[in-house]
């Protein structure tokens, strides 16, 4: 492709509707985000509302790019939901997002703003940035492990996002783990990673074994001050994913593994919890596997989603 390229991302998430314009100057080189926008999604509104915001959205940036004289190439968007990789709209969305599902996201920004359009999940969007740009820029192959409220996760293989035969490619959430036996889940199964090891569920254990219904920060913040429950729990949560990310490992033999998302603010303790769950589990071989911090923060779905459009678009970089 011809450089500087300019793209214009969307990220729309329950609470907010994020909105930026990257630049690519040069081959080789990562793109900058040289505006960026957010409002509320008011998602209770529903789907429909809401997709005419991010009509509304996508406009605006197509209307600023013009006042700087840029060319848009297309419109790249990361968004929450199970996305139809054949349609671009939404295959399913959960209540965070009434009536999200089957919204034709694609077809309808291609109508309103006539460049190409592509649509893809915010956490496997979150992964391909970090991929390409983030933390495990220059991996060929890698697992981005999204550990906030729940747990989702994004695989790259060979510099590639996987997306699945159904688009659940890299739901790490809900395999599962020996410290959540017998807990029931919320997608109707039971025993699974998220329950223990993401934001809600160290919060729902640490209530359920008598601590206080407080969050997640509070609970850290707990345990760094060496209260045996907190710590407990922290402790279990970190080890939970370390034995997860084992057995990613012994699967795909990733050059490296990412973590992004709130739980890792839990900190020095959690982190080292990470690695002793890793190590119980994971051939020596593969014991010396990298196990990063996300570096892109709230810029990564952007990123990916403007990955998506020139992947998309099959254009040489
Ligand atoms: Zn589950």
């Amino acid at each position: 492709m011809e450089y500087p390229v300019v793209v214009a991302a969307l990220d729309i998430g329950g609470t907010k509707i994020a909105g930026a314009l990257l630049r690519y100057a040069k081959a080789g080189q990562a793109p900058e985000v040289v505006y960026e926008r957010q409002i509320p999604t008011d998602a209770k509104r529903g789907g429909g509302p809401v997709l005419v915001t991010v009509c509304d959205m996508a406009n605006s940036l197509l209307a600023e790019a013009r006042a700087r004289r840029e060319e848009v190439l297309g419109i790249g968007v990361s968004t929450a939901g199970r996305v139809d990789a054949e349609t671009g709209g939404i295959a399913y969305a959960n209540e965070i997002m009434p009536e999200w599902t089957g919204q034709p996201v694609r077809d309808r920004l291609e109508e309103s703003c006539e460049v190409p359009v592509s649509v893809l999940n915010d956490v496997q969007a979150h992964g391909l940035g970090e991929a390409r740009w983030g933390a495990a820029r220059g991996a060929q192959t890698c697992m981005m492990i999204a550990a906030g409220t729940g747990i989702g996760g994004a695989l790259i293989a060979h510099g590639k996002l996987v997306r699945g035969n159904h688009g659940f490619a890299g739901e790490i959430g809900h395999i599962a783990c020996s410290q959540a036996v017998g807990i029931p889940c919320v997608c109707g199964g039971s025993g699974h990673l998220e329950l223990v090891a993401s934001g809600s569920g160290i919060e729902a254990r640490y209530a359920e074994a008598g601590g206080e219904p407080v969050d997640g920060a509070e609970i850290s913040r707990r345990a760094a001050a060496d209260e045996p429950l907190a710590h407990h729990i922290i402790m279990q949560a970190g080890i939970a994913l370390g034995e997860a990310i084992a057995s990613i490992t012994n699967l795909l033999d990733p050059d490296m593994v990412v973590i992004g998302g709130s739980v890792p603010k839990a900190g020095t303790r959690w982190r080292a919890a990470v690695q002793e769950g890793f190590e119980r589990q994971i051939p020596p071989a593969q014991r010396g596997l990298p196990i990063l911090a996300a570096e892109l923060g709230d810029h990564a779905p952007l990123v990916g989603a403007a990955e998506d459009l020139l992947d998309t678009l099959e254009l040489e970089r």
